[in-house]
């Protein structure tokens, strides 16, 4: 569809009528089989049925509609947003997949979604033996000995990760090993949790060729070191090459080594954590194998370990003997419970289908795509316009990070005014200003299911872009002139007094 097309359908949100706006008297939008007179002679008046104290005595005001103007309402809706279901959603670290449907049939099946988490063990152990395999996979895709489906996110696994550290130390009287390291590069969460497990960060800066040095590490390793956190593909979208080193300094210094595995989906098949020395890992699961990332939905942060780790992982855990499974909770080393019952389980089925079609082959294939489309993107990039962040011949994994500075130079145009243009290109942006070691930072990660036509597409539009800088630098920086909302006061947009969060409130900005 030619992009002065798609805006013609779209207009701005606050000139979508309302449903009660909408709504005309007597309109209906079903057909109900009449009751046969038989039924009324045997039961008599309805309403009488129900006491008159609990009878409705006011009209319940629904809005009254036909069902197409219903469809058409919520259709125009979905059409203001943008979707990985209507174009390309290279949102990088993100990792805004296509989601195969036969996941999410799957993961609304009345007979999982209806379980409640109160029922008796006897009554779900289908669900709890679906949960129990796909803990045994997660082991094998990482090499860990145990894992804890739980934690909620990422994040979550994190914090999991850094107190399951912390009180393994103390249990061996390590009272003075109080600090973890954590790339400059990493992900903000990986400080965070951190900290809140209650640890002093100490940041190690990156090389020149954006990697984690052994010798950085040795000079910031002593008698306090608690752990390292790594990322693999750090947040470059590059593979650590010193990781063997880095893992043996950490251990000689009694520390652990905790895998932040957000972005396992660069390595699957290929590498394990656990082979390379790694003593904890948490995956995003909601990233790596389906259940894309940023939409803020629940999402699932599975967090593995090696053997002498095992016990202090979160109960519940799921136990297995005598071929019944169990929720067991009596582990005297746990760290506790850390999410309500066991975790999101809807996202956890959707990366368990993900991971059964596919297989073990077809996982790694999808690796070796996601890294081919990433490498072949950057390839075809203007680099006077956005130059790469890895070094010559150093190859990009599953997404890549380039600078627009040289852009910036040459323009003044910068990488939020070409994340608002190529959406009115039809496509998302990638992620921009992230990480924070790159200057106008463009982070692109095209996933493994876009095609070849799209990934050249995407090209061409951010070459597109940086040749409008130059000839018609007003038509960037103005963009986006084709969306539903154009560009939001982003100071005012993130503080709580200002936002504008009910349609009353979009009538009265209106009309001030
Ligand atoms: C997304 C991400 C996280 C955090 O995961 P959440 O599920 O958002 O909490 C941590 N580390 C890396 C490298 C990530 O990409």
């Amino acid at each position: 569809m030619e992009v002065e097309n798609l805006s013609r359908y779209r207009q701005a949100i606050w000139d979508e009528p309302l449903l009660n706006q909408l709504s005309r008297k007597g309109r209906v939008s079903y057909s109900l089989p009449s009751i046969p007179p038989s039924m009324v002679d045997k039961i008599g008046d309805f309403s009488k049925l129900i006491p008159s104290s609990m009878l409705r005595s006011e009209d319940l005001g629904l809005p009254e509609m036909s069902e197409p103007e219903i469809i058409r309402h919520y259709v125009r809706l979905s059409q203001m947003n943008f979707a990985i279901d209507i174009g390309m959603y290279p949102l990088g670290s993100c990792t805004m997949k296509y989601n195969p449907k036969i996941s999410q049939r799957i993961a609304r099946n009345p007979k999982i979604a209806n379980l409640h988490p109160y029922q008796h063990e006897d009554t779900i152990q289908g669900i709890l033996s679906i949960l129990y395999e796909l803990e045994q996979m997660l082991c094998e895709i990482t090499g860990m000995d145990d894992f804890s489906l739980q934690p909620a996110a990422g994040a979550q696994g994190e914090y999991v990760g850094t107190l399951i550290i912390k009180n393994f130390l103390k249990d061996r009287g390590y009272s003075d090993k109080n600090r973890i390291l954590v790339p400059d590069s990493a992900h903000g969460t990986n400080p965070a949790s951190a900290a809140m497990a209650g640890f002093e960060v100490v940041k190690i800066p990156s090389s020149r060729t954006g990697i984690v040095t052994a010798e950085a590490v040795k000079s910031l390793v002593d008698h306090r070191t608690a752990g390292m956190m790594l990322t693999v593909p750090n947040t470059l979208g590059i593979f650590e090459s010193e990781i063997v080193e880095v893992t043996k300094i950490v251990h000689e210094a009694g520390g652990l080594m905790y895998y932040d595995g957000a972005n396992m989906n660069a390595l699957l098949g290929r590498v394990r954590p656990g082979d390379m020395g790694f003593d904890i890992v948490h995956l995003n699961v909601h990233k790596t194998f389906a259940t894309p990332h940023g939409g803020g939905g629940p999402g699932a942060g599975p967090v593995g370990v090696i053997p002498n780790l095992a016990e202090y992982l979160p109960v519940p855990r799921i136990s297995k003997s005598n071929g019944k499974y169990h929720l067991d909770y009596d582990m005297p080393k746990t760290i506790g419970p850390i999410k309500s019952f066991y975790g999101n389980t809807a996202v956890l089925l959707r990366a368990l289908c993900y991971i059964l079609s596919l297989g073990k082959s077809g996982l790694k294939i999808a690796s070796e795509q996601a890294v081919l489309a990433s490498n072949y993107l950057l390839s075809l990039l203007d680099k006077a316009s956005y130059s790469p962040t890895t070094y010559e011949g150093t190859p990009a994994k599953h997404e890549f990070v380039v600078s627009s500075s040289p852009l910036r130079r040459k323009t003044g145009v910068v990488a939020g005014d070409v994340a608002k243009a190529i959406l009115d290109h039809g496509m998302h942006s990638p992620t921009t200003y992230f990480p924070l070691i790159v200057s106008e930072a463009l982070m692109v990660e095209p996933t493994e299911t876009e095609t070849v036509e799209n990934l050249e597409a995407y090209a061409e539009t951010l070459n597109s872009i940086a040749r409008d800088a130059v000839k018609e630098k007003e038509e960037v920086t103005n963009s986006p002139h084709n969306t539903s909302i154009r560009r939001l006061d982003e100071v005012k947009a993130s503080h709580p007094n200002s936002m504008i969060l009910t349609w009353k409130q979009i009538q009265r900005s209106k009309r001030n």
